[in-house]
């Protein structure tokens, strides 16, 4: 399964609003599957499809691996939408592997219902809490072109300024293949040598 590069700020596709997929193709399950791939490759837990440069209305999300209890099983979310949010909100500490070493607190609602399609176009409709809901908030942002730090108070996105012009001017390398904002790619190969053990 091919690693897809991850397309860093401040590439247009991410300012753009995904399109719905309106039919599962297989070449769509390959590209999710892909998806999930290069989220794991990446240490991410979750990954919106505009982040590897295709503007569809697809997200994957893995917590499995996190510490959160009753973590679910890696899912792909296929046109989610929110349904309702909780008036209760909370802090969160947040990152982004489009936006690499750039972690902020960002305060959102704490419980959340999301409709969305599974990969064979069945709807489900689920609540999260805790560590899930911050991500799946966070990934349908994507999808509606927005990043989190829009999220921020205005001061505090104001002192985020010079991290993000860094990160746009490609001063900051992640570990894993990327896509700047000019479409030039730079491709981490795998590990080399060595074994874990
Ligand atoms: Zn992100």
């Amino acid at each position: 399964m091919p690693i897809l590069p991850v397309y860093l700020y401040n590439h247009p596709v991410l300012k753009q609003k995904t399109s719905p997929v309106k039919e599962i193709t297989d070449e769509i399950r390959t590209f999710i599957a892909d998806m999930f791939d290069t989220m794991h490759s990446a240490d991410g837990i979750g990954l919106a499809s505009n982040q590897v440069g295709r503007s569809l209305s697809v997200a994957v999300i893995d917590i499995s691996e996190t510490d959160e209890r009753n973590a679910p099983p890696q899912f792909a979310m296929i046109n989610p939408i929110i349904t309702h949010y909780s008036d209760e909100e909370i802090d969160m500490e947040e990152g982004c592997l489009s936006l690499p070493q750039f972690r902020e607190v960002v305060v959102r609602p704490e419980f959340v219902q999301v409709r969305y399609c599974d990969v064979d176009m069945k709807e489900r409709a689920i609540e999260a809490d805790g560590l899930l809901a911050r991500v799946i908030q966070h990934e349908i942002d994507h999808l509606n072109g927005i990043y989190f730090f829009e999220r921020l108070s205005s001061v505090r996105r104001t002192l985020s300024q010079k991290k993000l012009r860094r990160i746009a001017a490609g001063e900051i390398i992640a570990n894993y293949s990327t896509v700047d904002v000019a479409g030039n790619e730079r491709i981490v190969g795998p590990p080399q040598g060595g074994t874990d053990d």
